[in-house]
Formats: structure tokens, sequence, C-alpha cells
């Protein structure tokens, strides 16, 4: 069997299998079923379950017997466990790839890296160490601080990274002794269902659960009394209506939220050097990754050639179907956000905005829109400050570098950015006064799982990964013991 014809295969059984969730290591009967859409055709493929609020309590209830069992594991084995999982993931990485490249659009290649990601991702974050911490130790007396668990999380994820948001929120909370309850996009509720499935080979029962449904099932755990932590990836908007419904039981919160990430290219850069690395991040995933290049500030003196370079890079860049050999870019996911990026793309017409590329839909089913570089906004226009997330980069044209960086941030948002220059050192100096969580030279999207990632401003609250990341699922202990 060739490579497509095994796609074409786990695409058949992807639409022949019935999803479920996970709910106490049990399939969760459906009492209401949703219908979940390719992108890529702007057709129903599957239906995934939609969740009750009894099904929730169930899965609550299961969370908070497991926990205590599941915390008293000895680190080793909840270790052994979790890398378990990675195996797990990476032994049926060719049938959720095909299930995310149906539901999400990304090229297969780009799925299937997907869940190699969340492997690694996994194994790296298990080899983060929380040790307790000894603040005094005298004749008289021994102060430690420990990291205890905080005991159920939520975690409620979108449809751009289906997997690996899931995977990574699930691993920090059961790394440090909680169960969890996994909410993932209805855009994108299959992948993660079919994980939550074949983890109940790796877990006990109730410490993974995975349970389907849109905005009403996140709002019931946000509010749920037995819920300790909502650990939340998602827009602005809806990042502060989970802050406001955990605020009732007082729910620890991380979130993790939209950007409009700024590129800074200094006069010393060479267009042709950095034009391919600039592309791919503001490209990747058709655009539709929170740390994406969103806004790009260029020098007046470069800007016609790193313009002239993106836009070439955008028409010959090959637009498709996840499945077809050879396509770089899916898909807008869903039909809103696709009706979002193409009311943007009029605003910038309106606003005077230059299209060196792409500035349409493609005339074909699904929801497919050319790659876009824009020229001569500013400021004002919706493209620019707004997050577009599609496949669209304007390129904006500035005189001095603090001109830039004023610009760059006067923004509420504050997720990432980053600066490109023929001198490192220049461009550090730079990026050091950008007013965001992740700030990179000569590179832009990328993360370490040892390195906090987490947004500035608007654009998040706490952080996760590194140990800084895992701290956010614990609770501090200071333990106080009198030498005698
Ligand atoms: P969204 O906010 O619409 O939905 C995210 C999740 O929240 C979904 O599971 C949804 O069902 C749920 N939800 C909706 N209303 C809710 C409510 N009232 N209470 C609780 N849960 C609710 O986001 P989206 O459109 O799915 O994702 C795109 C956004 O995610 C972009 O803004 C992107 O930048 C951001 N994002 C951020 C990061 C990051 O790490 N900072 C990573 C990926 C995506």
């Amino acid at each position: 069997m060739g490579v497509s014809d095994s796609m074409r295969a786990a695409e058949r059984r992807a639409t022949e299998r019935a999803f479920v969730h996970t709910i106490a290591g049990r399939d969760g009967a459906a009492q209401a079923r949703f219908d979940v859409i390719n992108p890529a055709t702007g057709l129903v493929f599957a239906q995934a379950p939609d969740a009750t609020r009894e099904q929730l309590d169930a899965c609550v209830a299961a969370a908070r017997r497991a926990q205590p069992h599941w915390a008293a594991l000895p680190l080793p084995e909840r270790h052994a466990r979790l890398l378990r999982l990675a195996d797990v993931l990476l032994a049926n990485r060719e049938e959720i790839a095909a299930l995310i490249t149906l539901e999400q659009g990304k090229p297969f290649a780009r799925a299937a890296d997907e869940v190699t990601r969340a492997a690694t991702q996994l194994q790296r974050l298990v080899a983060l160490e929380l040790p307790v911490q000894v603040l005094r130790d005298d004749d008289t007396l021994r102060i430690e601080l420990h990291h205890a668990p905080l005991g159920v999380v939520g975690a409620i994820t979108p449809w751009n990274m289906p997997l690996v948001l899931s995977v990574t929120k699930a691993v920090h909370a059961l790394h440090t002794g909680n169960t969890v309850i996994i909410k993932p996009s209805p855009y994108t509720p299959l992948a993660v269902l079919r994980m939550g499935e074949l983890a109940r080979e790796v877990f006990p029962p109730g410490v993974l659960n995975v349970i389907a449904g849109g905005a009403e099932l996140g709002r019931w755990m946000t509010e749920h009394p037995g819920l300790d932590k909502i650990s939340f990836t998602g827009s602005v908007p809806t990042g502060k209506r989970v802050m406001a419904g955990a605020a009732g039981t007082l729910k620890r919160v991380t979130l993790e939220l939209g950007g409009n990430d700024a590129a800074i290219v200094l006069d010393d850069a060479d267009p042709k050097a950095i034009a391919q690395q600039l592309f791919a991040a503001a490209f990747v995933n058709s655009g539709q990754i929170c740390m994406a290049l969103k806004r790009l500030y260029v020098p007046e003196c470069l800007h016609d050639a790193v313009c002239d370079e993106l836009a070439q890079r955008a028409r010959s860049a090959r637009v498709g179907d996840g499945f077809e050999p050879g396509v770089e870019l899916g898909p807008v996911q869903n039909l809103a956000q696709y009706r979002i990026v193409l009311e943007l793309l009029d605003d910038a017409r309106r606003a005077g905005g230059r299209f060196l590329a792409g500035g349409a839909a493609l005339d074909r089913p699904g929801y497919f829109i050319a790659p876009t570089v824009v020229a001569g906004l500013s400021e004002g226009a919706r493209l620019v400050d707004e997050e577009p997330f599609g496949p669209v980069l304007p390129v904006l044209a500035y005189r001095d570098v603090d001109e830039a960086l004023q610009r760059a941030n006067g923004t509420r948002f504050g997720l990432a950015g980053s600066v490109w220059s023929a001198d490192v050192a220049r461009a550090a100096a730079v990026a050091a006064r950008l007013e965001v969580g992740t700030a990179w030279v000569n590179q832009h999207v990328g993360l370490d799982a040892h390195v906090p990632f987490g947004g500035a401003k608007e654009s998040g609250l706490g952080c996760e990964y590194g140990s800084e990341g895992l701290k956010q699922y614990t609770r501090m202990l200071a333990l106080h013991v009198p030498r005698r």
C-alpha cells in the first residue's frame, strides 16, 4: 500500500468510526450528537457525542475519586504511565493524523508532525522536576516548600492544534498529581476523543477523561464546584468569560490566549536570507497559530525587496486538501473564521491595502483563502489591529526603530514577537523591548518544553511549559517542622 493509499484507508476508517466520550475509563453513551465538518470540502463527515451536564458530573466524580490514588503513586510510576501514552500516540500516529487532517484541514504530513510533537513534548515535560525546596534548616526549624496537586483540572482547547494542546495540558496536570477532564473544540473533537479511548489502557479509570461539547459544556466546567483549575487555550473574549466563570469558585486559571505577533526587520537584514523563515512563520498552519507572525514591520529601504520575496512565495505555495500529495497549506478551519478573514480582507481593500499576492477565497469547495501578502496598510486597518488567524500577512513600512517598537507594542495583545538583523546583539537589544511573553531573534514560532510560554497583556495569564508552567498546576505547601 502506498502512502496515499494508507492515508485514504485511515480516512475511511475515520468516517466509519463511532466516536465516544471517555468517562471513568469507559464509553460515555451519546445522548445527543453534533456534526463534524471537513473544512477542505465544507461537508459533514462524522459526528461527535455532545456531553450532558450529568455526564460532566459523572466525569468530575470519577476524576475526584481517582485523584488521591493517582497522586499517591510513586513518581516513577506516574511518569512511566505518561511515557506509555507517548508510545501509544506514536503507535497510532497515522490514524490520529488522518483524523486531524479531516477535521482540522492541515496537510497530512503536518498532522503527523502534530502527533509526534505531542509525544515528544510529553517526554520532555515528564523529564522536568519540581523538587521540594528547603527554605530554612537550622537547629530549631526546617521549612520545606512542597508543590502539591490542586485536584481535578479542566482542560479546554481550541481547533488549531487540537491534539498537541490537549496532550500538553493533560501532561502538566497528570505529571503534578492531578486528574484531568479534557474538552476539545467542537470543531475538532475527534483526534482527542480517540486519544481518550487509547489512553484507557494506560491510566486507571478517571485519571484522564475526555468529553466533547461546545461553549455550554465549557461554561459548566468553568463554574463546576468539583473542578479546581481550568487550563484554557483559545481566544481573548472566551478567555475573559472563563476567568469570570471561574471566579465564583475561585478556581485557578491558566489562560493561553490570542496574539497579534509583530516581527521587526532591521535595516541590515538580508531580505533573501530571511524571507523563507518569515513566510513560514506567517503561513504555518495557514496562519492559524497563536504565535504566528501576524504583522511584519520593515524599514522603508527594505520594504519592496521583502514584499517581493514574500509575495513570490505566497503565489507559489501549494494550497489544497491535506490528503493531496505535495500540499503545503490547508483551508481555514471553519466557516465562521473563513468569513472573518474575508471581512478583514475587504476592510483592508477599503483602507487602501495593495494585495501583492492572494486577497480572495479560492474558487473551490471548502474554506480556502489564497495566501495573501498586503502592503500599504497601517494601524487603524482591522487586518493590522485584530488577530487575523488566517493565511494573511500585512507588511508595514517604518522609518526608525523606536517608531517600529512603539507600533509593535501599541496593542492589547502581547503573546510573542521577533527581531531580524545581521547583528544579533543589536537585534536582541530591540527584542528585549517588545512587550510580550516570548521574543526571538532571527526566528519566529518555536517552543521548548523546558521554557515557559505565556502571554503578556490580554494574551494570557500564567504560563505553560518549564517548571514555571508545571507549578501552575500545583498549590504551594510550606511545611514547618520543629527540630524537637
Ligand atoms: P475559542 O475561544 O472560540 O474556543 C476555545 C475553546 O473554548 C473551545 O473548546 C470552545 O468550545 C470553548 N468555549 C467557548 N465558549 C466558552 C465559554 N463561555 N466557557 C468556556 N469554554 C468556552 O477559540 P478558538 O476559536 O477555538 O481558537 C482560536 C484562538 O485560540 C485564537 O485566538 C488563538 O490565538 C488562540 N490560541 C492561543 C494559543 C496560546 O497558547 N496562547 C494557542 C492556540 C490558540
